[in-house]
């Protein structure tokens, strides 16, 4: 049986969370309709306003005007959703709230996204990694072999960061019935994929929990704005340990007004899927490229002779890739975004300089 208690850190479970002066205002002011007519003299705020714009206040601890179009868009309830400062935010926190240093562990599942590692290093927490197959899936029996009563956390990221395939869902399945702690789907390049997002799954696991990202699909990697998707009562730990003013206002409001051209954001990515096929055909072509392997996000990973070499010789033509070639399944690999039609252009006429 799934208990959540018993996952969580013993401090996380006695910790009294910061409150705030707007926390507990809010608290003792259940029954006051209007509050846009009060004086504001609790937070110790500069009163007079900020000289470069309307940002003295501080902003909404929980982003609820966010949430509410994330819920719809997602398809799931404000109190299901963690916003975060990047997804390595919630990857963080996961850490702080569920792994006791030097006690649990985690798995991952390699070669995969490196901030996990780094992640469960900084809270010093340590790692079994199993391999994914050669054909880039879970070994879903080691997977389950490596299970025991340390293990908080599975990260599964589907699509796969540098590998660009979706998971065999069934495997996932099997992970989230036979374990007991939480699995997490890193859904980054969701977006980019035909296969659907795992939220919907929300309501059947306790144990879920999805990652995604305003970095990929929507093109906000500066704003630094990521999401978990998981129960309410996990998603209320995620509220009691973060820094209380964890997304700042203005990436609020910029984040909603995003909201209003969701239609062009789905044009770009529907742009990005035909560039991606443009430039697989295209790399194909290239004697120099010896395998493409499927994507379901926004770059190709490619095999090619004398990876290092052609990295370095693609720098000196002013393009960056991403050198994946020392990494152990992705040997010889370089991992290529997918650019703008003239960005993939200049590339394919690069190489076949080369
Ligand atoms: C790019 C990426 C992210 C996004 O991280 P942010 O901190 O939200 O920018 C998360 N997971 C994977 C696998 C990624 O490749």
């Amino acid at each position: 049986m799934f208990s959540l208690q018993s996952l969580i850190r013993p401090n996380i479970l006695a910790l009294q969370p910061y409150s705030s002066a707007r926390d507990e205002f809010k608290q003792d002011s259940n029954q006051i309709a209007d509050l846009a007519n009060f004086t504001f003299l609790d937070a110790n705020e500069n009163s007079l306003g900020s000289v470069i714009g309307n940002f003295h206040r501080y902003p909404d601890p929980l982003q609820q005007q966010l949430k509410k179009e994330i819920a719809q868009w997602r398809g799931v309830q404000p109190n299901q959703i963690f916003l975060g400062n990047g997804s390595d935010e919630a990857i963080d926190l996961l850490f702080r709230i569920f792994c006791e240093p030097q006690q649990d562990h985690v798995i991952t599942l390699p070669p995969t996204y490196g901030m996990y590692e780094v992640a469960a290093n900084i809270n010093n927490v340590k790692i079994k990694k199993i391999s994914l197959t050669a054909d880039y899936q879970l070994d879903t029996n080691k997977i389950l072999q490596a299970i025991d009563k340390q293990t908080k956390l599975i990260f599964v990221c589907t699509p796969n960061n540098p590998t660009a395939n979706s998971i065999d869902p069934a495997s996932i399945h099997t992970l989230l019935a036979q374990f007991q702690g939480l699995v997490v789907v890193d859904e980054a390049y969701i977006d980019f994929a035909d296969s659907p997002s795992w939220v919907s799954k929300l309501s059947h696991y306790p144990n879920l929990v999805v990652i995604q990202t305003f970095s990929k699909a929507f093109g906000l990697a500066a704003l630094r704005l990521g999401m978990a998707f998981a129960s309410p009562e996990i998603i209320a730990y995620f509220n009691k340990v973060k820094p209380p003013y964890n997304i700042n206002a203005e990436t609020q409001r910029l984040a909603l007004q995003v909201f209003a051209k969701k239609d062009q954001v789905q044009r770009q990515i529907a742009t990005i899927k035909t560039e991606r096929e443009k430039l697989r055909q295209a790399l194909n072509f290239l004697p120099l490229v010896e395998k493409i392997y499927p994507s379901d996000a926004n770059f190709l990973l490619v095999k090619v002779q004398n990876a290092d070499n052609l990295y370095q010789k693609l720098i000196q033509q002013g393009i960056v890739v991403r050198n994946r070639s020392k990494v152990t399944l992705c040997e010889g690999c370089l991992r290529i975004t997918v650019g703008t039609p003239e960005e993939n252009k200049k590339l394919i006429e690069s190489l076949k300089q080369m």
